[in-house]
């Protein structure tokens, strides 16, 4: 069997697991309406057709006082269960398991009713809560309970009680944010009363035949968070209470260290739920960046933990399990752990989807129907716009011809994947190459189309993708000023100190390039948890020690003409990582710039209308793209009706979601 460890079936009692995967709350705007919940009815469904063991919903509040924002999903009235049937028979239907996460924010509430043990405003959040009275947090155990017996009456496998990421549950159990001196605050045993009060009760009420899972809180990654032996002691008290799992929760939301984005490490927080391990007899569920069954299998394998998490992977690729089952792993559509379709969107109140699957969570309303007519159908290019539509054409029965006037197929991809912690670009790249050739698209690399060739299908795409904006200045067309594809295609040689004008995502990456020492830390767990002090020995509290960055190989100018902090437009989620890594390798990062010239001196500029000289031996210009549009054009002139997509289409702010969508849809449409 493939991934022998992975797919034994767990034992939890009352209840057989087929396989040791667990889809990981994650929420995706669609748990708040009503209206909605035939959408995550579907998108349920279709992860539990694809073969995962355990699947657990976005969170969902207990009360009106534990809403993560107004009118959030909650269940708390017997009627918010009816809703709820729906998400339970659809994936009973399908032979799958599904707990219901029961999250109350606490302090990390955003609305004007949150409550907290304590009345201490979060720093991402601009409500500051009421402090709970001991009554009320009596009153809150019992929401806590009534909820997960209405989830009972709703269908549900379990439970999963959110107790980690810095929602109440962790709130009373950490000194920071617990300065009670009643029975629910104060020393260790009392701080985690409250949440080992929940689990029992709960247990109780739920009876035995009923699966709990625990999201522990194991590394907390903020000042004044729980030390290891509070956590053994909080892992020995709930087993003692009645859960059936223990989940691993890492970092609050409010902590200064990535735990999710693309430069974590594989697998790179799975030593802290091995560290527990031998401590408890519950199954242990490692989490964080585990995305390929490679990843999972020696996760497993080495004993660091029985299950593992997955949840954006999953959203990825619904088919995930049977795939890796398959031993088909180079078939999986892998999770980037870009954040720019799901959690960003989470967090601008948009539903989530996901940037290298643009159906998930829209799995009702986007079919991929087999095409009415099988047409002859030529694309042009192979950047993400191009691969998305030739697939997605080829798929529905279309014959696609797919020209490439590179030597690989990619596009821009191929750039992305060369910058350090964006290593899973390569992913996506090994994603599609093996759908095209699973889908018998005709690939022609190395050939460049043209209206001579084109005029001979029944539909041409043309995703010819960008060209690399010029910027005029004196001296731009001396031959030490770059572009970025000069670093990034043709490696040409960059000096010890360098200005990049342009700030946007590329000049980010660029930077970074050019800062970092090979390999990447992202490949090296250790360096990495330096870089950002990740206690791996767990002395301090909260697992934080003071951080220790490599120094950048190279002094760094970035510099943008906007006014204000470089950077700022970056994606919500992952935008404050490039700038810290950036600032930690003192990149110096300066916006309201303007470029007078390029000299043996360096770049003159202005700079709060002062003229300062950067002393830089080269200047890497990253000013953002146009589009790549003279095919499209003659193709017009030449009498054709061609679809255009991608950057070709529109270069303002197009990324690789922007164009897979769009290619994903075009080829759904034709
Ligand atoms: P492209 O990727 O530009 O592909 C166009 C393709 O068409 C090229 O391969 C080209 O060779 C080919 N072509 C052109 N003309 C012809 C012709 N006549 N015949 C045959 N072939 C032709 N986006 C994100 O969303 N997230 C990121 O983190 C991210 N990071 C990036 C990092 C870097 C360093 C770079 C450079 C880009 C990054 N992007 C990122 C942007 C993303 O890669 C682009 O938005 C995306 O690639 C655009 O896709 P596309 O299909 O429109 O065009
Ligand atoms: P961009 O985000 O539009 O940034 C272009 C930068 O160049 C800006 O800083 C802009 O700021 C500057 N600029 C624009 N015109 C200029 C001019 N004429 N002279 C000098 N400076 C000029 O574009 P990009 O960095 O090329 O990125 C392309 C796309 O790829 C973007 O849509 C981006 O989202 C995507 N991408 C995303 C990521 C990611 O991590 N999510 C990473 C890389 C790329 P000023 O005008 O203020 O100078
Ligand atoms: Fe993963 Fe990016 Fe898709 Fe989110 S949007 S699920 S991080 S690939």
């Amino acid at each position: 069997m493939h991934y022998p460890h992975l797919f034994a079936p767990l034992e939890l009692g009352h209840v057989t697991l087929p396989n040791r995967i667990l889809m990981g709350s994650m929420h995706t705007g669609l748990e708040d309406r009503a209206a909605d919940y035939d959408k995550l009815a579907a998108y349920f469904a279709e992860r539990a057709r694809g073969g995962v063991g355990l699947m657990v919903t976005g969170g969902i509040a207990p009360s009106v006082a534990g809403w993560l924002k107004p009118l959030g999903g909650r269940l708390s009235m017997p009627w918010h269960a009816t809703r709820h049937r729906k998400l339970t028979r659809a994936v009973h239907a399908e032979g799958g398991r599904i707990c219901m996460q029961i999250l109350h924010a606490g302090r990390y509430g955003y609305h004007p009713l949150s409550v907290a043990p304590s009345r201490l405003k979060s720093p991402i959040t601009p409500f500051t809560p009421r402090a709970l009275s001991s009554r009320g947090v009596e009153r809150t155990i019992g929401d806590f309970v009534r909820c997960a017996q209405l989830a009972r009456e709703a269908g549900y496998d379990g439970v999963e009680v959110m107790g980690s990421e810095g929602y109440l549950i962790n709130q009373f159990l950490a000194e920071r944010t617990n300065r009670r001196n009643d029975a629910w605050g104060g020393d260790a045993t009392r701080r985690m009363r409250f949440a080992v009060e929940i689990v029992r009760r709960t247990r109780e009420a739920v009876g035995r035949d009923f699966i709990i899972i625990y999201r522990l809180s194991m590394l907390e990654l903020v000042e004044g968070g729980q030390s290891w032996e509070e956590i053994v002691l909080l892992a020995k008290a709930v087993e003692e209470a009645g859960a059936s799992i223990i989940n691993t929760g890492i970092g609050w939301h409010e902590a200064r260290v990535p735990t999710i984005v693309t430069s974590v490490p594989r697998a790179g927080f799975a030593w802290v739920t091995q560290r527990l391990k031998g401590e408890v007899s519950l199954p242990l569920v490692a989490t964080n960046r585990i995305n390929m069954p490679e990843v999972a299998e020696r996760v497993l394998a080495g004993g660091e933990a029985d299950m593992v998490s997955m949840a954006r992977p999953l959203l990825a690729d619904p088919s995930w399990a049977t795939k890796a089952r398959a031993g088909r792993s180079a078939a999986i559509n892998t999770c980037i752990a870009c954040n720019q379709a799901c959690l960003d969107h989470v967090f601008q109140n948009r539903r989530a989807s996901c940037l290298v699957n643009p159906r998930a969570c829209h799995e009702s309303e986007w079919l991929i129907a087999p095409a009415a007519r099988s047409k002859r159908i030529a694309v042009v290019g192979a950047g993400p716009a191009d691969l998305a539509c030739a697939t997605t054409l080829a798929e529905r029965g279309h014959t696609v011809t797919l020209f490439e006037q590179g030597a690989h197929i990619g596009g821009q991809f191929n750039y992305a994947k060369r910058i350090p912690g964006k290593e899973e670009f390569h992913e996506t790249l090994r994603y599609y190459r093996h759908r095209l050739a699973e889908l018998r698209v005709d690939v022609r690399l190395d050939t460049r189309a043209d209206t001579a060739v084109l005029l001979s299908f029944d539909e041409v795409v043309v995703a010819s993708g960008v060209v690399p904006r010029p910027v005029q200045f004196q001296g731009s067309d001396d031959p030490r000023v770059l572009g970025y594809l000069d670093v990034l295609a043709h490696d040409r040689p960059v000096g010890a100190r360098v200005a990049i004008i342009g700030a946007g995502g590329i000049g980010f990456d660029v930077a970074e390039f050019l800062a970092a020492q090979p390999p990447s830390p992202t490949l090296d767990p250790t360096r990495w948890a330096q870089e950002w002090g990740v206690d791996r020995s767990f002395t301090a509290r909260g697992g934080l020690v003071r951080p220790a960055p490599e120094a950048s190989t190279r002094q760094i100018w970035l510099l943008q003409r906007s006014e204000g902090r470089p950077g700022a437009r970056l994606n919500k989620t992952t935008g404050w990582v490039h700038r810290a890594a950036l600032k930690a390798k003192q990149v110096q990062m300066l916006g309201g710039v303007r470029y007078q010239r390029f000299d043996d001196e360096g770049l003159h500029v202005l700079l709060d209308g002062q003229a300062q000289v950067l002393p830089v031996d080269n200047v890497v210009v990253c000013a953002g793209q146009e589009p790549n549009a003279a095919l499209a054009q003659q193709l017009l002139e030449a009498g054709l009706k061609p679809h255009v997509i991608g950057g070709a289409d529109v270069a303002a702010e197009l990324d690789a979601k922007r164009a897979i969508a769009q290619g994903t849809r075009l080829a759904t449409e034709l």
